[in-house]
């Protein structure tokens, strides 16, 4: 497939940053000491685009960690649907492909949906780190969840516009007027492992005893930082808080995990995955089989930060492949 780009130079990049935030709210990647983080940013010297990976992905502005969903009180109650408008400036493709899969899910919540429709997402090419896995997991290649991609070529970008939004945007006179055909926007390297996702999701059911269970969920603490830096993670719990005038209050949606102890305890104490094991899992066959086979690609975008930030140096690729590896 050919793709038609245009051309902006480097330096133009702040006059696209600042049409931007007239109209956004912009997060970008921005240094945090040692490490990278998506944040606020209201001047573009504060962007950093050559970044490896930042701590928490996009979904903490998509899902909040805990947004008011409604306001209640002894009349009824008021659905509080978000009117902000954000725009990423600077996502890379895992985490924007990871933004397209959290579509397949969300698309019909009105809180998710009004912050979506009215976002902006402009990506940008990447130089994959040791953790990075993104090709195996298919979330390598551009993704109409930008709206505008912009991939590095020697001193400028080559701007690929996939919306409206993003034609918009190359319209503008700082794009250069000649269109640029490249064959197709990908990002290859070679992976530490090589996984074969269509074995692994037949093996996860198939081979559901595999001692690779019983060997990681020992060394699991079951802290929930990979579920938390997941960018497709998304367990969540309903929490009503109340007001000192009896009977008025808020409704949150939180983050939670179902690595979590209390995530599958039911009324009456029963609990469906008590043993560590059962719930760790859960996750991969969650992630690996159950997504697949109802949206057609893996709830994982092999963005790296499970691996990165786990204190017992569990690896997601090596539990991954004992059970599909080439
Ligand atoms: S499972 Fe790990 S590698 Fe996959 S998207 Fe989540 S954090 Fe990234
Ligand atoms: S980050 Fe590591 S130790 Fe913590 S729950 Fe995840 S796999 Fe277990």
């Amino acid at each position: 497939m050919t793709l038609m780009g245009k051309i902006i130079k480097k330096e133009n990049l702040k006059r696209l940053f600042d049409d931007v935030s007239r109209e956004f709210k912009v997060i970008a990647p921005v240094k945090k000491g040692e490490d990278y983080v998506l944040s606020e940013v209201e001047s573009f010297s504060d962007v950093v685009l050559d970044y490896p990976t930042t701590i928490l992905p996009p979904k903490k502005f998509l899902l909040p960690y805990k947004e008011p969903i409604f306001a209640f009180d002894a009349e009824g109650f008021k659905d509080l649907i978000p009117d902000e408008k954000i725009a990423f400036f600077g996502l890379h493709l895992c985490d924007a492909n990871a933004i397209g899969r959290l579509d397949l899910v969300f698309w019909n919540d009105p809180y998710y949906r009004a912050r979506r429709d009215r976002m902006l997402i402009i990506g940008i090419s990447c130089k994959p780190t040791e953790t990075c896995f993104c090709k195996s997991m298919k979330a390598n290649s551009l993704t109409n969840a930008c709206d505008l991609f912009l991939l590095a070529k020697d001193d400028k970008y080559i701007g690929f516009s996939m919306t409206e939004k993003g034609r918009k945007i190359v319209s503008q006179l700082y794009f250069e007027p000649e269109t640029v055909n490249v064959e197709e926007v990908k990002i290859e390297y070679e992976e530490k492992l090589s996984l074969n996702l269509y074995k692994v999701e037949r093996k996860i059911l198939e081979d559901y005893n595999n001692p690779v269970w019983d060997e990681t969920a020992k060394k699991c603490l079951a802290c929930t930082n990979c579920t938390v830096v997941c960018p497709l993670c998304y367990c969540f719990d309903v929490v009503d808080e109340t007001f000192i005038f009896p009977g008025e209050g808020l409704r949150f949606r939180c983050w939670d995990s179902c690595l979590l102890l209390s995530f599958a305890r039911v009324a009456g104490g029963h609990n469906f995955r008590r043993d560590l094991k059962a719930r760790y899992r859960n996750v991969y066959t969650h992630k690996f089989k159950t997504y697949i086979d109802e949206f057609g690609v893996p709830s994982c975008v092999g963005c790296g930060r499970c691996i990165i930030f786990c204190p017992a140096n569990i690896d997601m690729r090596e539990v991954l492949f004992k059970l599909g590896g080439v």
